[in-house]
């Protein structure tokens, strides 16, 4: 992990020449895009995020702004965003084809299966293939720190997830804590069969760490965490 001042990063992505990521500290806000110099050629593309297993597939940036929580491209140049505090922010990167997805992962994203929703897209569209992807989880809201309602309980389970390995329970008191990188991770390795030595993860929770903002903790709702990827242009 490097710990620059703005935002964290996973090494083993620093490693590809043609891509740019990031998950953002707090603090850091989206006109530093334009202030990064590794950045600020880019196109940021923010979404009006909605909860919602909603993917997109961009060839150009959008003429205006796309309602949903995932982005999928091959298009150099735009930086595909997604705005989160304790929510899971995702990223998939394809080194075969040179593509990237970025995905807002909540409670209820997940339990719809929005990431597996945008490898789908990745290989619909690009014939992406899971033994080339490479997979980046963010910080987020841990599982101690994550008490969900019975109901959420519920509709993951119809969902068909390991509800034994996703959730702490304390029925007595009818009490759930749900681990939202567990059930990502199981999505990417059990149902998209992306390899686990792929998949990369930065272990810090927002609501436990005050260089990360949560909602939980702050109750803003204007404050988000920024988090990027994007293709540079090579040419
Ligand atoms: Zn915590």
């Amino acid at each position: 992990m490097d710990e620059r001042l703005n935002y964290l990063t996973i090494d083993q992505l620093n490693q590809i020449p043609w891509l740019v990521h990031g998950f953002g500290l707090a603090g850091f806000i989206l006109s530093d895009l334009e202030k990064d110099v590794r950045l600020n050629s880019f196109q940021p593309v923010e979404m009006s995020q909605q909860h919602s297993a909603k993917v997109f597939f961009l060839e150009d940036k959008p003429g205006h702004k796309l309602s949903g929580d995932g982005l999928v491209t091959a298009t150099p140049d735009l930086l595909l965003l997604i705005k989160t505090a304790d929510c899971l922010p995702l990223f998939l990167v394809d080194t075969e084809h040179q593509a990237v997805a970025a995905v807002h992962c909540g409670w209820r994203g997940t339990y719809q299966k929005i990431s597996v929703k945008a490898f789908e897209l990745m290989q619909q569209k690009l014939g992406s293939r899971a033994q080339n992807i490479l997979a980046a989880l963010g910080p987020c809201i841990e599982q101690s720190c994550y008490e969900v309602g019975g109901d959420v309980y519920e509709m993951f389970s119809q969902a068909g997830f390991p509800l034994s390995s996703i959730f702490l329970t304390a029925r007595k008191h009818d009490k759930f804590y749900l681990d939202l990188r567990a059930a990502n991770f199981w999505l990417l390795t059990a149902v998209l069969s992306i390899p686990e030595k792929n998949i990369f993860q930065i272990n810090l929770c927002t609501f436990c760490r005050g260089e990360l903002l949560s909602y939980r903790r702050e109750r803003v709702k204007s404050q988000r965490l920024i988090n990027f990827i994007g293709i540079k242009n090579l040419a």
